[in-house]
């Protein structure tokens, strides 16, 4: 049976026998589903805290990428609050990285959203990478038929790897 793929959000250590029954600081892994910060805006926006509209790409990316390497050392409620923080400061960046137009077809949002931004859905184009699941070279901003395209269509595959490449060289034009 597969459970199907999870992202760390965090981890703890707390004592824990081991065969010999000798106590020893075993690492307890939090563990949330892969798809729950990869979802379509409309089922995952939850109220952000800040919503002070960056216009700074530099800036975005830079809290980004620092969002990205800080794994909570907490679990629970307050791992997930934290992975959900996370995951919005990196959909804030590459959502102003992309502009408005889909990173995978060039094509405008379809439209504009009540808060009057381009509609476009965050992508992890890796579920698992040395910068974490929520690292922004790794997460695309694309229109809902690509996105449903890259998950769901024969050329899904080839598509997430154009969308790779994409992302990486705006990303070598942003700088570092
Ligand atoms: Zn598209
Ligand atoms: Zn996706």
């Amino acid at each position: 049976m597969t459970l199907g793929q999870f992202e760390c959000a965090g981890y703890s250590t707390e004592p824990a026998p081991d065969r010999e029954g000798n106590q020893r600081s075993a690492i307890v892994f939090e563990l949330v589903p892969a798809d729950a910060s990869d979802k379509p805006a409309e089922t995952d926006e939850q109220p952000i805290e800040e919503v002070e509209l960056e216009v700074d790409l530099i800036g975005l990316r830079t809290r980004a990428l620092e969002a990205a390497r800080s794994t909570p050392q907490v679990t629970g409620a307050a791992a997930r609050r934290s992975l959900y923080r996370r995951s919005a400061t990196v959909r804030r960046y590459v959502l102003a990285r992309a502009a408005g137009v889909c990173e995978s077809c060039n094509e405008p949002a379809p439209f504009i959203t009540l808060q009057g931004e381009p509609y476009l859905e965050p992508h992890h184009t890796r579920r698992l990478s040395d910068g974490g699941p929520d690292d922004p070279r790794f997460v695309g901003a694309v229109c809902p038929d690509c996105h449903r395209e890259i998950h769901h269509g024969q050329h899904g595959r080839a598509k997430n790897e154009a969308l790779i490449a994409e992302i990486s060289r705006k990303e070598a034009a942003t700088g570092a």
